[in-house]
């Protein structure tokens, strides 16, 4: 019997692995059981200088993803010894990763492409975790897709209920028990659970907190976010807002660039005394490998280092160009507040868990962003769910 703490990209994909290997698997999720298309109205946002976003409800963040499939971290993790090929290749199945045809490629997004390409660019398609014969091109995958047309961990943790996975939600674990070394269960309030294996995959922010209550080492000191903004402008008319979210990359060394309409623009032109309406807006996200340098305490601390902000800066230059060059107004350009949707890094892979992501416990495992050993700089579901399926296999055998 297996306990998994969390039902996002980690701990969904570990239950469904499981169960279809007959494994008995309690899947204990804080959050309550949720519809797809009101993922939003779950956002769990943690205030800092540096926004950091993910939401609280089965199936977890991966609900509100914006649906990009990439293999990151693959080199680095192959490096200390764990060869992921065989599992992103499932993955990708699974998930149904592809580019999407160019029906879904909306008007904004070709011109951001076409632009980027003037100015000598190198534009690539983003891989999407999205079927196109659902998608409807509404711009609400970040929503929670009311067609149900972007994979999100929801299909896993229904297929381990199929397979007899017990799916327990509005139970927060407090609290991991530990005799003699070895897992024993978890704690919600006054219910206990009783088992000898145990992962954790409670998301970065909470993981390494459940950690340090045993007293077990961490890395809560170097949260990354892959920190970003969106730089936006007017161009009347344009419909980018209902486009499919992200649908192209551009990438350089240390950041991205990605086509991305935000809310936050309208708001932030208001400020500037700017009348425009959401279909009025076209943009770009500046995504950088921030410095994991944040803190996941009581509180959680992420800034922006002076590298952070060069990063920012640079990409965002670049972006500015990009936009003009597709016929956004200079003089309207403005930037969203700085946020993260990738937090990850808090027990890292050496340090928190070894290379079978199990902690100095014996049966305590790790299976969720925070193992990640390196800042991704790009979307991580992809390899979270590979590395969950790494270590389901461990388990399994
Ligand atoms: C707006 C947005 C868009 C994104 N788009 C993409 C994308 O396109 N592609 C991509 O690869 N990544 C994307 N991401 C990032 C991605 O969603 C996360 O990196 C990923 O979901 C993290 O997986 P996880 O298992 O670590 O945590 P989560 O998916 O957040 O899962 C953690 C789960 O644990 C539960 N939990 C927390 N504490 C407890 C507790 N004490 N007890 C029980 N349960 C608990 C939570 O409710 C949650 O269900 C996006 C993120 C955001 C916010």
């Amino acid at each position: 019997m297996v306990i998994v703490v969390g039902s996002g990209a980690g701990g969904a994909t570990v239950a469904k692995e499981l169960a279809a290997k007959n494994v008995a698997v309690t899947l204990i999720e804080k959050g309550p059981a949720i519809e797809e298309k009101d993922a939003f109205k779950h956002y769990s946002n943690v205030d800092s200088e540096v926004k950091v976003m993910r939401t609280i409800c089965l199936g977890g963040t991966t609900t509100v993803s914006a649906g990009n499939g990439v293999r990151c971290l693959e080199e680095e993790l192959k490096q200390i010894g764990i060869d992921l090929k065989s599992e992103f290749d499932e993955a990708e199945k699974e998930l149904g990763v592809s580019v999407l045809p160019d029906s879904l490629f909306g008007d904004g997004t070709g011109r951001i492409i076409e632009a980027a390409e003037n100015l000598g660019l190198d534009v690539k398609p983003m891989p999407k975790f999205i079927d196109p014969d659902k998608c409807k091109s509404d711009g609400r995958c970040t929503f929670g897709c009311p067609e149900g047309a972007k994979w999100s961990a929801l299909s896993f943790v229904k297929e381990a209920e199929r397979k007899g996975a017990k799916i327990i939600t509005w139970m927060p674990v407090d609290e991991v028990m530990v005799k003699r070394g070895e897992a024993k269960g978890v704690r919600s309030g006054d219910r206990v659970f009783s088992d000898d294996i145990v992962v954790l995959s409670a998301g970065a922010l909470e993981t390494p907190q459940l950690l340090k209550k045993l007293g077990l080492p961490t890395t809560s000191n170097s949260l990354f976010v892959d920190t970003f903004i969106t730089i936006g402008g007017i161009l009347k008319g344009i419909g980018f807002n209902k486009e499919v979210t992200m649908n192209a990359v551009i990438k350089f060394a240390d950041f991205l660039l990605s086509p991305h309409f935000s809310n936050h623009l309208v708001a932030e032109m208001e400020k500037r005394g700017l009348k425009a309406s959401s279909g009025d807006i076209i943009g770009m996200m500046v995504k950088i490998k921030d410095e994991g340098v944040g803190v996941v305490d009581e509180k959680v601390e992420k800034g922006v280092t002076n590298r952070d902000a060069v990063l920012l800066t640079e990409g965002a230059s670049i972006a500015g160009s990009v936009l003009e060059e597709a016929g956004a107004d200079p003089s309207t350009f403005v930037s969203t507040p700085l946020r993260g949707a990738h937090p990850g890094g808090t027990a890292r892979i050496g340090i928190a868990v070894d290379k079978n992501l199990e902690t100095e416990v014996s049966g305590l495992y790790v299976a969720d962003a925070s193992v990640l050993p390196s800042v991704p700089g790009a979307p991580p579901i992809l390899t979270i769910v590979a590395l969950a399926k790494y270590v389901s296999r461990i388990m399994a055998t």
